[in-house]
């Protein structure tokens, strides 16, 4: 299955080549693509991040296995549940468990009793992002009641993916994707612009597999390099000219027509003042996800420096999201949210 606007990899080269001079046109056409296949409806989807732990040394990630200067926590379900609660009255219909790869039979088993007892006690939508499973354990978590999973390929290019993920291969990444989809999870996934290394071509080749893999929702998002990791002090490879970030969302966007696109909170981290994620939202995007993490855990969630609102409290972020979308002339998602594809 494919997405319905299939382009082969040298017209998605095309766009993304477009001269700086051309750029406004080509975000005001995202702009449009948007707007006539989602709608002016942005859906708000809390993000907890309720664990730290993870097994893995992905190389541009901040909360690496290796680093011994985070302090790991996990949240317990009492404390998730009480932030799950408040979610609908900030607008939120949707709720995203977001942690590290802890990939043990006891956390499966609490994953999924988590998610079950959110199911039971509110009217949220779950989404659960905590990396490589089983198709097993992905089906256990469907069992339970998880409406959709969020999992980045990060890189198209294999020895690119092999050099920033020594846990997995590419293939295995998609092969996730592809047991998802087999046990009815609606299917996320996305990637990095810019990672040490990445070509134009190969970002073309990103955004074709997402089409390929007709994601339900697809998160991109610029690499920053952490100091803690092993890619401390790289470059962005488009560096010199940040506009491509924006350019990957609306080609992104002209390709996916129908697919739920957020506006990542890198790119505010990037741009910030909120500068990033309010031009994304003009550029093809038409998702926002608030952080709901508690306050006490915020700071120790850093996949990349200098992360936006860390200093903020748990539901400050989605006051300040209502603001925004009232300045864009855009409206809150009502209902869950669930993928536009027609399947
Ligand atoms: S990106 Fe995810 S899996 Fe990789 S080290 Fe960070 S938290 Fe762990």
């Amino acid at each position: 299955m494919q997405c319905n606007n299939a382009m082969e990899p040298n017209e998605i080269l095309v766009l993304l080549k477009t001269p700086p001079a051309e750029r406004p046109a080509l975000f005001a056409r995202a702009n449009k693509v948007r707007k006539e296949n989602m709608g002016d409806e942005v859906f708000l989807r809390g993000i907890i991040e309720f664990s730290n732990i993870c097994a893995n040394k992905c190389a541009y990630c901040g909360i690496r296995a290796p680093n011994t200067k985070v302090r790991r926590y996990r949240m317990s379900d009492d404390e998730i549940l009480e932030v799950a609660k408040r979610m609908p009255e900030w607008g939120q219909t949707t709720i995203v468990l977001q942690s590290g790869e802890a990939n043990s039979v006891e956390e499966n088993k609490r994953i999924g009793k988590i998610v079950a007892r959110i199911k039971k006690e509110t009217s949220l939508a779950v989404t659960l992002s905590c990396g490589n499973r089983t198709k097993d354990v992905y089906a256990y978590w469907r069992g339970c009641g998880m409406d959709r999973y969020l999992l980045r390929f990060e890189t198209s290019d294999p020895e690119l993916f092999s050099k920033l993920h020594p846990d997995c291969t590419l293939e295995e990444r998609l092969q996730c994707l592809r047991s998802l989809r087999d046990v009815g999870a609606q299917v996320g996934s996305g990637f990095m612009i810019g990672v040490p290394g990445e070509t134009l071509e190969i970002l073309a080749r990103n955004i074709q597999i997402c089409c390929e893999f007709d994601l339900d929702m697809i998160g991109i998002g610029p690499f920053i390099p952490h100091p803690d990791t092993p890619l401390a002090g790289t470059l962005n490879a488009y560096h010199d000219d940040t506009d491509m970030y924006f350019v990957a969302v609306a080609v992104l966007r002209i390709v996916n027509p129908d697919a739920h696109i957020p506006a990542t909170t890198a790119f505010d981290a990037v741009f910030p003042g909120h500068e990033g994620r309010n031009l994304v939202l003009q550029r093809g995007a038409n998702v926002f996800m608030p952080n709901n993490t508690p306050k006490a855990y915020r700071g120790d969630y850093l996949l990349y420096p200098d992360k936006p609102c860390v200093d903020e409290d748990t539901g400050d972020c989605s006051l300040c999201i209502l603001g925004r979308l009232n300045l864009l002339g855009r409206e809150v998602g009502t209902g869950p949210g669930h993928t536009r594809k027609k399947r």
